[in-house]
């Protein structure tokens, strides 16, 4: 197989993505009020409506309608009013009516979109021949101060979405803008995001690898049965794999910060389907799609998409067909199998459900649920880059997930505002350093999906272990050591510091000494240096902080070192 940087010179990947999402954070089911969790004893939580025992009738959760619509309202979505619940149906024992009840044509939010920013590395898998026309011709439209699609007008996103092509580029001259440092923004265009319930559990026991072919039984837990589950739906408007995964990641930034789920890929609270095809570049008509199950992870999402890009380059420039199939991807062994052909839309017999009035939701409704609606990732992000001077990968890290951010706000304000002498916008700079570097990595250290609350470290200890750091009383090797003693007993970072004497020293009186001493017993380094070097000078500020028994500070010593020899 060709590498996809090669296929993509040729081809065009058509990429789209569904993207399910259980409302963890809610308290009951979508239909009943059985309690939400799947951490119980199996079928602990289940009842006449989840079970579907004849003549029991479905209440909609208006908790769950207010987290979509509010999902809605964070993706640019136009929330509808009035849409109602179809029954979707099938016969397998994971849902117990034999129907799924889901959203038929109108889900409650329609034709959204969200902006993607794509930089660095990822940049680069949209070749250069992707910026083509739809790049002039959103230059043009964005002479406009925007990027795309966020000067549309609502009609406009309408009509374009009911195109089938998927072209928005040339439908409405919406398309990647590109920056000075190789970046670029491109609008993706949702869809929609219909309401849906979840099915139970099946564990398949005694077979190979849990399958149900060759197992000896099948078990059914029913507690997820019925969870609350919304169904985000993208148009095809996704380009690389490395889109995909970005949309992915924006999306669940939203939501984490929405508070509708806990959008753990790793749990399957948060899963996604990629569907793909490829077309030749310079045409427009869709080719046959292929749609990839089990991308359970980021990873997972980019790297199965990767592959079936390639794998359907290869057979159709061997001359072959692709089916319109389901495929499993094995991150394993690297490559996607066939799971099954695709249903259509007949084979489910959707009609509206007649035990489930059609909703008309009210201004005032949809009003509260904008009322709201927090400070979303984007807002968090710019004004974090204008008031902390963060640079933007780490303001939109820092930003994507509200308990992080939360942390990363309480601690740098305590750092902003202690009595020292150090900038204001390094200690700043330290703390969003620390929190991304130190304490996640400590959560992740713990292991069994631990987040930061985890560590037991308060937003004080850290702001004041950045200040030491930023005045660089302590070096950055030390901050590491007297941040993991500081997770272990709660002691505060000065006390740590000065009990176990490890205050760096800066001061060029003590570092000078030091610095002769090492220059008079290493010649051939400093001859080396001399010659050219510069490398050595690393050997160099090693032996001083040898002999300086690890308090001297490295920087200094470098510069000093520099200094004396050059
Ligand atoms: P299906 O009926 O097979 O589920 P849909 O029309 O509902 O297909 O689309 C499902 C997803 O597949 C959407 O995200 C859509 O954007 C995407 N999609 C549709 N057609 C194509 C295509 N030819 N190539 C790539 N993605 C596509
Ligand atoms: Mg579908
Ligand atoms: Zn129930």
């Amino acid at each position: 197989m060709r590498k996809l940087s090669e296929v993509l010179q040729d081809w065009e990947a058509v990429i789209g993505l569904e993207i399910h999402t259980e409302l963890t954070t809610l308290d009951t089911k979508m239909f009943c009020n059985c309690k939400l969790s799947h951490d119980d004893e199996p079928n602990a939580n289940v009842c006449p409506v989840c079970l579907g025992l004849p003549g029991a009738l479905p209440v909609p959760n208006k908790r769950a309608i207010e987290s979509i619509v509010k999902a809605g309202l964070a993706t640019n979505c136009q929330i509808q009013k009035r849409s109602m619940f179809y029954r979707k149906h099938y016969f397998y024992p994971d849902m117990a009516k034999n129907f799924q009840t889901t959203q038929g044509p109108i889900a409650f939010c329609m034709h959204g979109h969200l902006n993607l920013e794509v930089a660095g590395q990822g940049a680069a898998e949209r070749p250069e021949c992707a910026f083509g026309d739809a790049e002039a011709a959103s230059l043009a439209s964005a002479s406009a101060g925007a990027t795309g699609l966020s000067t549309m007008k609502t009609a406009d996103v309408t009509r374009v979405a009911g195109s089938s092509q998927g072209t928005y580029d040339t439908a409405t001259g919406a398309g990647p803008v590109r920056h000075d440092d190789g970046s670029y923004t491109v609008p993706i265009r949702i869809l929609r995001i219909h309401m849906e319930e979840d099915a139970a559990k099946m564990v398949h026991v005694g077979g190979e690898e849990g399958r149900i072919g060759g197992a000896a039984e099948s078990l059914i837990d029913y507690n997820r049965c019925g969870t609350p589950l919304i169904e985000l739906v993208t148009e095809p408007d996704l380009r690389t794999p490395e889109e995909a995964r970005l949309f992915m990641e924006k999306l669940r930034r939203i939501f984490l910060t929405l508070g509708i789920s806990d959008c753990s890929m790793e749990k399957g609270s948060m899963r996604c389907d990629g569907n793909v095809s490829l077309r030749r570049r310079g045409t427009s008509a869709l080719g046959t799609k292929t749609e990839l199950k089990n991308l359970n992870s980021f990873k997972a999402l980019h790297d199965g998409l990767e592959y079936e890009i390639c794998r359907q380059a290869e057979v159709l420039e061997e001359g072959g067909v692709i089916y319109q199939e389901t495929r499993h991807w094995e991150p394993s062994r690297r490559r996607t199998v066939v799971m099954r052909v695709k249903e259509t839309a007949d084979d489910y017999r959707l009609f509206p459900d007649p035990d489930l009035a059609p909703f008309n939701l009210s201004d005032e409704f949809i009003e509260h649920c904008r009322a709201e609606i927090p400070e979303l990732p984007d807002e968090k992000r710019a004004r974090y880059e204008a008031d902390f001077g963060l640079r933007r990968a780490d303001a939109e890290q820092l930003a994507g997930d509200p308990a992080v951010s939360a942390f990363f706000e309480a601690a740098a304000t305590g750092a902003r505002d202690a009595a020292s002498k150090a900038p204001v916008d390094k200690r700043v700079r330290t703390v969003a350093n620390l929190v991304q570097n130190e304490l996640q990595g400590y959560a992740n250290a713990l292991g069994g999906g631990a987040t930061i609350a985890d560590t037991g470290v308060a937003p004080a200890q850290l702001a004041s272990l950045a200040v030491l750091l930023a005045e660089e009383a302590i070096s950055s090797n030390q901050a590491h050591e007297v941040f993991g003693i500081m997770a272990e007993t709660g002691d505060d970072p000065a006390k740590i510091v000065d009990e176990r004497g490890m205050r760096q020293v800066s001061d060029d009186d003590a570092l000078l000494p030091v610095v002769e001493q090492v220059i008079d017993s290493c010649p051939d380094q400093v001859q080396q240096y001399r010659d050219g070097n510069q490398k050595v000078i690393g050997y160099l500020v090693g032996q001083c902080m040898k002999a300086s028994r690890g308090k001297g500070n490295p920087k200094r010593f470098n510069e000093l070192l520099r200094e004396k020899i050059g």
